[in-house]
């Protein structure tokens, strides 16, 4: 018997867990069914713009080779100026990061962090990658509570009210998945003063920062955070939709005395796993210095604009659901209302709706929400399929409510 790591007991993914197995055994079985579960934008159509494609392409013999630890030279100037423009303070390329996509540099920059028995703030509900990795360092995640009821931003007293002698980072995600939330800058401001105060360092995922509707504004975590020691996570899967290039970097900002020694850790570590796929790492520079191809996805009419829209659309005629509106990402977070359903489980829901009505959704307790009455959906499957996935949702849950 070859025993896993006991770490892994308390470790969950479940948006590529129990439920998407089930549902390609029924697809194998012959069986159609409309996946609302991955934020894997190729996988629906979306087309990763072609000038990265092609920059790609010319560069394969320049690809053959390791490169440097930290990602190509031009790769981390650009993201450097990017981040420079949008006025995050002391960013240098020797404080650039790129990997094999955010989720490498994720854990990578807890492991760089973290001593056993350190504390994480992590949002409840989270991207449970987050979760997972600050179990996998050792660390232990405290959640702040990103509730409904408030549009799903936290409450930046009771990320305060959580502190204590062993929290090490508060993380954010904004935009946010799996919720849409879009922070405003006052509360990122009382949350960098709080990061100030207790000498933590600030970690925000911003893989969708150009994913907004109707007008919501991003507000770069690292523009606010001034001499706040501050890592930004951001990448080619999402606004560039290209996942399967496995692009990410995350950009260190803040007092460069301050993070020095922690520079040299994620440098170390960097260099452990030698260096992220150089090939990939040429679709920095177009998809960053060109004009941004995101808007005319997420503008009225577009493809993102519209599948939003009949999601709105779906829960606003719900007998069953409520939703605070999504700002921004590819997600929305409808509830199932507890006056009428009462005795709801998401987990059994999302089981039901899958093998009764062939639609694959993520329950909400997969985000580390305890008790979640919450589904995950997202925005991908094309707008006039999310009218059908309301129909057979509806049908559920009213056989549900009958007990
Ligand atoms: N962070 C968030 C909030 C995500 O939603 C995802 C993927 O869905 C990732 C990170 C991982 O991104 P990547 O493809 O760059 O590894």
């Amino acid at each position: 018997m070859i025993r896993p790591s006991a770490h892994l007991a308390e470790v969950r993914y479940e948006i590529r867990g129990a439920l998407t197995r089930r549902s390609r055994e029924l697809e194998a079985a012959g069986l159609p069914i409309i996946k609302l579960n991955i934020g894997n934008p190729g996988r629906y159509g979306f087309e990763t713009p072609p000038h990265l494609r092609d920059a790609i392409a010319a560069h394969l013999r320049d690809s053959e080779a390791y490169g440097h630890e930290q990602g190509l030279e031009e790769a981390r100037e650009t993201i450097a100026a990017q981040q420079r423009a949008r006025g995050a303070r002391g960013v240098e390329v020797e404080r650039i990061f790129v990997g094999n996509g955010v989720s490498e540099l994720i854990d990578l920059s807890l492991r760089a962090l973290l001593q056993p028995g350190d504390e994480v703030l992590l949002p409840s509900p989270d991207y449970p990658l987050w979760s997972a990795a600050t179990i996998l360092n050792d660390g232990q995640p405290r959640y702040y509570r990103c509730l409904a009821e408030n549009g799903h931003l936290p409450d930046p007293d009771e990320i305060e009210a959580l502190v204590t002698a062993r929290t090490r980072a508060i993380v954010l995600i904004n935009p946010n998945n799996p919720t849409g939330a879009v922070y405003p800058r006052e509360l990122l401001e009382r949350i960098v003063r709080i990061a100030e105060r207790h000498h933590l360092l600030l970690l925000t995922d911003e893989i969708y920062d150009e994913i907004l509707y109707d007008g919501a504004q991003f507000v770069p975590l690292a523009t606010v955070a001034g001499d706040v020691p501050c890592v930004s996570f951001g990448g080619l899967s999402k606004v560039h939709r290209a996942c399967g290039y496995r692009v990410g970097w995350m950009s260190l900002s803040g007092d460069p005395v301050r993070t020095h020694d922690y520079r040299d850790a994620l440098q170390l570590l960097a260099a452990l796993r030698l260096c992220a796929n150089v090939t990939a790492q040429w679709a920095v520079r177009p998809a960053l210095e060109s004009k941004p191809t995101i808007g005319a996805l997420t503008s009225p009419g577009g493809r993102l604009h519209e599948a939003r829209r009949m999601i709105l659309e779906g829960v606003a005629n719900s007998e069953f659901l409520d939703l605070a509106t999504p700002g921004g990402a590819l997600y929305a977070f409808p509830r199932v209302r507890a006056d009428r359903v009462p005795r709801f489980d998401d987990n059994a829901f999302a089981l039901r709706l899958l093998e009764e009505e062939s639609v694959l959704v993520v329950p909400g307790s997969s985000f580390n929400v305890p008790d979640s009455r919450h589904l995950r959906l997202t925005l991908l499957p094309p707008p006039e399929q999310l009218r059908e996935v309301f129909v057979r949702i509806e049908r559920v849950l009213a056989r549900m409510a009958e007990g």
